[in-house]
């Protein structure tokens, strides 16, 4: 399959991973809007976030316990966001899921 985040996942393309377990990887985003931004996917492809089944409750609650714990990790005990774009008006340009958890500085809302 044609992914960017499937080839990460397996390897093929480097990544700087920060966390990966039989569920998910989390890795440092290539271009990144805040001193701390990172993803967090499933390793399993999931298109978008409208593409989530019942069979993907425990991998959804997963994704944000492992965002939250390795943002306590990299330093945002003082606060952090978490964001998932959908779709092309929702921002998304790679079509994986992917959580971005962005820390350590102010982050204004709404965002743009
Ligand atoms: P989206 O716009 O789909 O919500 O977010 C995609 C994110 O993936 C962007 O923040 C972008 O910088 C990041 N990204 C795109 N290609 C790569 C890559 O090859 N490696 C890494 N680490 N991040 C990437
Ligand atoms: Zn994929």
């Amino acid at each position: 399959m044609d992914c960017l985040f499937c080839k990460i996942v397996a390897g093929d393309i480097p990544a700087k991973k920060i966390y990966e377990d039989d569920l998910v990887v989390a890795f440092h985003d290539i271009a990144p809007q805040a001193p701390v931004h990172f993803l967090v996917i499933p390793k399993k492809h999931i298109r978008t976030l409208n593409d989530l089944t019942e069979a993907d409750r425990e991998l959804a609650g997963h994704i944000l316990f492992v965002a939250q714990k390795l943002a306590l990790e990299l330093g945002c005990e003082a606060g952090f966001r978490v964001a998932m774009n959908c779709n092309e008006l929702g921002g998304q340009t790679v079509y994986h899921i992917h959580l971005h958890v962005l820390g350590q500085r102010p982050l204004a809302w709404p965002p743009g």
